[in-house]
């Protein structure tokens, strides 16, 4: 395909180097060490980012104003997080003219879909500073991530301490030291079904986008794409913000990355395709055309 990975300028394995960000990060902390290298030096006013709802492991969009806020939203939270449902409030009741954003693939479409076509966001689109967007093969609605913690990994949701999906598992860390690891054959009919007509695997339309693919365990792959999204980087580069290595020396490396996402795109488009021819004479809708 060729297209796969998206535009981007440059695209290194990295990690941060702030001991305490890493330590409750996912992967290599880039997205909560760029949050807070921005907010700290004025590019940001705050960031919408997956913080901790009511229930254990439900995320709750919050917008934080503060290092603290933004390292207490650290780890994937594997089910829905609305992020985009604060991007206007954010602007408004929080009266932010430099807005952070984090999001999966669609949510980074969405965004750009805001600023190219602001229906219902005026004055919205020109205050994005930055976005950040994280790989994304698929999503699960809360009851689904309930059902395989409880009971295919037979775990409390509240005892758990990260949860991974990686080397073809889905992984369960329990807080005293448990891990269950779930063949993804398992966990494939609890998937969002919104998810199967997706066609973005690395969040190409974010400003950076960075995900676990492809580096080594606690490092992470980060493709710097806009203009913007290069000069934010440069900064926190020179700031000592992260430490890289080239794409080319890690294993698995890009090849791996290219290798899933062309498996997501062919796979989801042949979803598309069924969908066209899904009823008798006609088919279901198809938001590409
Ligand atoms: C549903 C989902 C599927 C993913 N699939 C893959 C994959 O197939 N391959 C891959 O390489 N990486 C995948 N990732 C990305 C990966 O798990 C990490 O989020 C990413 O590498 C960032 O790690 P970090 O250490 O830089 O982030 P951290 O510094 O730990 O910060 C993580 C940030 O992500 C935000 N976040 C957490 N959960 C969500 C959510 N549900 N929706 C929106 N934002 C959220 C948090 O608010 C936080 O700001 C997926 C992430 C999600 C949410
Ligand atoms: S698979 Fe696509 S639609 Fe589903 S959450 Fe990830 S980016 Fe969004």
């Amino acid at each position: 395909m060729g297209t796969e990975l998206g535009n981007y300028k440059s695209v290194v394995s990295a990690r941060c180097t702030d001991k305490e960000i890493l330590k409750g990060a996912q992967d290599g902390g880039i997205v909560t060490q760029l949050f807070a290298f921005a907010l700290e030096s004025g590019i940001i006013d705050g960031a919408i980012v997956a913080g901790n709802g009511a229930e254990p492991w439900r995320p709750e969009p919050v917008v934080a104003t503060t290092r603290a806020e933004l390292l207490a939203a650290r780890g994937t939270k594997y089910n829905l997080s609305p992020n985009m449902s604060l991007i206007k409030e954010v602007t408004r009741s929080y009266g932010m003219d430099k807005v952070g954003i984090v999001g999966t693939p669609c949510q980074m479409q969405a965004l750009r879909k805001g600023q190219v076509y602001p229906i219902g966001l005026r004055d919205v689109g020109d205050k994005i500073a930055l976005a950040v967007g994280i790989f994304c093969m698929e999503n699960f609605p809360y009851q689904s991530i309930i059902q395989l913690v409880e009971d295919h990994a037979a775990m409390k949701m509240e005892s758990v301490k990260k949860m991974e999906i990686g080397k073809g598992k889905f992984w369960v860390y329990g807080k005293r030291g448990q891990v269950v690891q779930l063949p993804l054959k398992v966990t494939h009919k609890y998937e969002q079904p919104g998810c199967h007509v997706c066609l973005d695997y690395v969040a190409n339309l974010g400003d950076i986008s960075t995900g676990s693919v492809g580096s080594p365990d606690g490092w992470s792959t980060v493709f710097v794409r806009s203009r913007n999204g290069d000069s934010v980087w440069a900064k926190a580069i020179a700031a000592g913000c992260f430490e890289t290595q080239p794409m080319e020396k890690v294993k698995p490396g890009l090849e791996l990355v290219t290798k899933l996402a062309n498996e997501k795109i062919t796979k989801n488009k042949k979803t598309l395709e069924g969908r066209a021819t899904f009823g008798v004479g006609k088919g279901l809708r198809n938001p590409y055309l």
